[in-house]
C-alpha cells in the first residue's frame, strides 16, 4: 500500500524522472494504454507502488492473471525499478528485463524477471515473466 497519499506532481515511483501525472499516471488514467511493452512494464511496476490493482489486473492476459492480487505485506516499501533489457520480437511480441528493489523488515529483495508480453487488440498486457 502506498504511505502517504501521492500526488500527480510526485516524480513517477517508475524511476523515469518525469512527474507520475506525465509518466506512468498518464496509462493508470486510460482511456489511451501503453503505447509499448517497456511503458507498460513500468506502468505495472508504478501501480504495484501506488497499489492500484485493477490496473494491473487489466493489464494482465486473461489465460495468466491471478483472480485477484494479494496487497503488499504490510511495511513493504518500493525502493525502484531498473530497466536492464528490452528485446522486440515482432510488433505484437516483446520482452523487457528488469529489477525492481523493494524492502520488508529492514531486509532488502530484489526481484529480477525477464516477462513477456503480447499486443492483444491494440493493447499491451503482461503474459507471464521468468525469473532470473
Ligand atoms: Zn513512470
Amino acid at each position: 500500500m502506498p504511505e502517504a497519499t501521492p500526488t500527480l506532481d510526485d516524480p513517477c515511483p517508475c524511476g523515469s524522472a518525469l512527474p507520475y501525472a506525465g509518466c506512468c499516471g498518464r496509462w493508470h488514467a486510460g482511456p489511451q494504454p501503453a503505447p509499448d511493452a517497456e511503458a507498460l512494464m513500468r506502468s505495472r511496476y508504478s501501480a504495484y507502488v501506488r497499489g492500484l490493482h485493477g490496473y494491473l489486473l487489466a493489464t494482465w492476459a486473461a489465460e495468466t492473471r491471478p483472480a485477484a492480487i494479494d496487497p503488499d505485506p504490510p511495511g513493504l516499501k518500493w525502493l525502484g525499478l531498473e530497466v536492464r533489457r528490452r528485446r522486440t520480437i515482432d510488433a505484437d511480441h516483446a520482452e523487457v528485463e528488469f529489477v525492481a528493489r523493494s524492502k520488508l523488515g529492514g531486509r532488502a529483495q530484489r526481484l529480477h524477471e525477464t516477462s513477456r508480453f503480447e499486443r492483444r487488440d491494440g493493447r499491451w498486457v503482461y503474459v507471464d515473466g521468468t525469473l532470473r
